[in-house]
């Protein structure tokens, strides 16, 4: 690429909700980008994963959708934007609010994650609007809320650096969230006191930097959690002045764990872990001031994930380690803007800013703020709920944005059966073919990273701007404007009158200063100072942590050291709970446990990441991972095929026989489609639980059964 024809745009990584900066250099003549990261940028200080450094090989206009589409035929985008209006507004009038829904996606920036939910449930009047990002992180939310009052993330990635003891657990961090992994590496390097513990069912890469390694059982971290509380209340290493002032439900919570995981052997038995290495671990999480509990989605995707989380936090509250620098929990998001979305009430269950359905006063208050048409109520229905909805013809008109739920959403085959009997469906994505594409009655080209601009906020709450690098592919454009457009059609023209994403950004910001003061109700998300932002301060827009108000003019590290929390007497919740078993146990038709995740060089469904040719390079194609025991109990050849069955659907997928997995547990990728592997759709085979608080699903623990193919 010739310098001189170059431009320098710092921009936000597309991918994890590490949120890493970049500095692209762009030439817009040739559409090339080169990518590098920003050394300015707190997430990652320069650093990129190979996912991050390929994105310049993803922005190629070929695979891309570049008009709209009525059925197979292009169209002009005011034809296909009222249609999407008329049959939206006629299946309203004739069925209700609640017969159409949104599905969208942590991929949205927060100005489109804004616009559809204030469409949906302030115009429109259901909350049927629900986000991929149910999938990924919905348990921390509901976790912080029962313990803070609020979804409060305490921590900041620096504290990955400034602990004495890291606890990894549900994650492979250094696949899935591999920047903050090697600040840890780092740290660790420079540190000869720093401990690091990693809690895997799975023996991963992120096990490289491990001083002590457990392999527990799934879904029995509850008991894990319990067991290190009891030993915490045994060992008297509690802050009892701290839980005195600033907790309340101690004792409660102390009983329970103390009836489920009362004696170390039954923690052993029901952890699967020796009884050596659950005393190391909890002597060295007891002795150490400064620890990081780093979480992911091996708690979050669960049927009890919630639980999981507050086991984990109870742990934190007791000790007094919550927001101080090196000590506290930190939820590390799957998606660039997961937070972004829980910022705008991108959930079914949540409103914007922080607000809540069940809590007096916020929906009147978003209502008068936004002036609302028809403000819905309750709470909407959650992203397994909400296709089951689809397929017994209640929802009869769903809007998908940015995410392929034939392939991604547990018992997929379900999903797509949905689809295909849904009278209306609209499908928004910057690609032209995925899974769910193919079952759309209208199709909308929407801007891609590289060509969308607004703001986006990752795991420790830091908002950045991801740019606009060069101009839209064919006739993309924003979801911002898409969702306007339509919200002008349905009779909203005021409301949606939107010119420029900085109006959105301006509005969202005021929404979150609206009565919010411990006279009104406090709430944690407060970014009111960008509620009069310029233009120019929204193009020069710096990495900042929310809040970001008059009394945190430059942001905030850390939430809690003071221990003031957002529940009505300002004390945290400890939660009393007890260890249950997954929602599906194996038995002898199922007799393995399925677990499923990322791998390094892919993103979700790949429609990106599989236009890098390097990123491919890593594994090709579906594979299950297999302990050498059951490779030979079920006649599994390394580099063979396997078929994979559970009661809700089959695949396909290459042996790999690995000591990384332990006999009876098997592990698939989440990537492929079938697009890229006929039958290597490992959403057809998982099971739909959900978990009861968050509505999260069981993607770790799926009985299944497997036979050479
Ligand atoms: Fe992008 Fe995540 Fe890699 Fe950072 S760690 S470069 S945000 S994929």
């Amino acid at each position: 690429m010739s310098q001189s024809s170059c431009k320098t745009i710092k921009t936000t990584c597309a991918y994890c909700g590490v949120g890493c900066g970049i500095e692209a250099s762009v030439n817009e003549t040739e559409r090339q980008v080169l990518i590098n990261g920003d050394d300015n940028h707190p997430a990652n200080f320069g650093r990129l994963c190979s996912k991050g450094s390929s994105l310049g090989e993803t922005i190629d206009v070929s695979s891309r959708l570049l008009t709209p589409y009525i059925g197979q035929q292009a169209t002009d985008w005011n034809t296909a934007l009222d249609a999407v209006a008329s049959t939206f507004s006629q299946i309203i009038a004739e069925h209700g609010p609640d017969s159409v829904a949104i599905y969208g996606s942590g991929q949205l920036l927060t100005e489109d994650y804004y616009v559809a939910n204030k469409l949906m449930k302030g115009f429109i009047g259901s909350a049927n609007i629900d986000t991929n990002s149910r999938l990924c992180m919905s348990s921390a939310v509901s976790g912080h809320k029962r313990a803070f009052g609020t979804d409060t993330v305490p921590n900041c990635y620096d504290d990955l650096e400034l602990a004495d003891l890291v606890v990894i657990t549900g994650s492979n961090m250094a696949w899935c969230h591999p920047i903050s992994y090697q600040r840890i590496r780092a740290a660790k390097a420079k540190n000869p006191n720093m401990r690091v513990v990693v809690i895997d069912p799975r023996r991963t890469a992120t096990c490289d930097i491990a001083d002590l390694h457990l392999p527990l059982a799934g879904g029995s971290d509850v008991v894990l959690f319990n067991g290190l509380l009891n030993h915490l209340v045994n060992g008297q290493y509690l802050q009892q002045e701290y839980i005195d002032n600033h907790t309340q439900g101690f004792a409660e919570a102390v009983a329970a764990a103390q009836q489920d995981a009362g004696d170390l052997a039954e923690v052993a038995l029901r952890t699967r872990l020796s009884e050596r290495d659950l005393v190391t671990f909890y002597n060295w999480f007891a002795e150490t001031d400064k620890v990081v509990t780093a979480y992911s989605q091996g708690v979050k995707q669960s049927s009890s994930g919630v639980d999981k989380v507050n086991s984990i936090l109870n742990c934190h509250l007791a000790t007094g380690r919550i927001g101080k620098p090196g000590a506290g929990p930190l939820s590390m998001t799957g998606q660039p803007n997961a937070m972004g979305g829980r910022e705008v009430g991108g959930l079914a269950t949540t409103l914007a800013a922080h607000m809540e359905f069940n809590i007096d006063g916020d929906t009147d208050r978003v209502a008068r703020f936004w002036n609302a048409a028809n403000m819905a109520t309750k709470p909407g229905l959650p992203a397994v709920e909400l296709f089951e909805a689809i397929a017994a013809g209640k929802i009869k008109a769903v809007w998908i944005m940015a995410t392929n739920p034939v392939v991604s959403l547990p018992n997929a085959d379900q999903v797509k059966a949905a689809l295909q009997q849904c009278p209306f469906v609209v499908v928004s994505d910057c690609v032209a073919n995925t899974d769910t594409l193919e079952l759309a009655h209208i199709k909308l080209p929407a801007q891609g990273w590289s060509e969308k601009d607004g703001i986006v906020t990752n795991s420790e709450r830091r908002l950045s701007h991801q740019r606009a690098l060069l101009p839209p592919a064919g006739e993309a454009k924003p979801d911002w404007w898409i969702i306007s457009q339509v919200g002008q059609r349905l009779g909203f023209k005021d409301a949606f009158n939107y010119q420029h994403q900085v109006e959105i950004f301006r509005e969202h910001a005021a929404l979150s200063g609206f009565e919010n003061s411990s006279e009104q109700r406090l709430r944690d998300f407060d970014i009111s100072a960008f509620a009069n932002i310029s233009q120019q301060q929204y193009e020069d827009f710096e990495p900042i942590q929310w809040p970001v108000n008059q009394q945190y003019p430059n942001g905030k590290e850390r939430f809690f050291a003071d221990g003031q929390f957002y529940t009505p007497n300002r004390k945290a919740n400890f939660i009393a709970l007890t260890g249950r078993a997954p929602g599906n146990l194996p038995d002898q038709e199922y007799p393995l446990v399925l677990n499923t995740g990322r791998l390094r060089d892919q993103w979700h469904t790949m429609t990106r990441s599989a236009l890098a040719p390097r990123l491919n390079q890593h594994r090709p194609e579906p594979f299950v991972e297999v302990n050498p025991q059951d490779a030979a109990k079920y006649g599994l050849k390394d580099g063979h095929i396997a078929h994979l069955q559970s009661r809700w659907g089959q695949m396909y997928a290459r042996v790999n026989v690995s000591e990384s997995q332990v006999a009876g547990d098997v592990f698939v990728p989440m990537h492929w489609t079938e697009q890229y592997a006929s039958k290597g759709r490992m959403g057809a085979v998982v099971n739909p639980v959900v978990d009861p608080v968050s509505g999260q699903p069981e993607s770790k623990h799926t009985p299944i059964r497997i036979a050479p193919y």
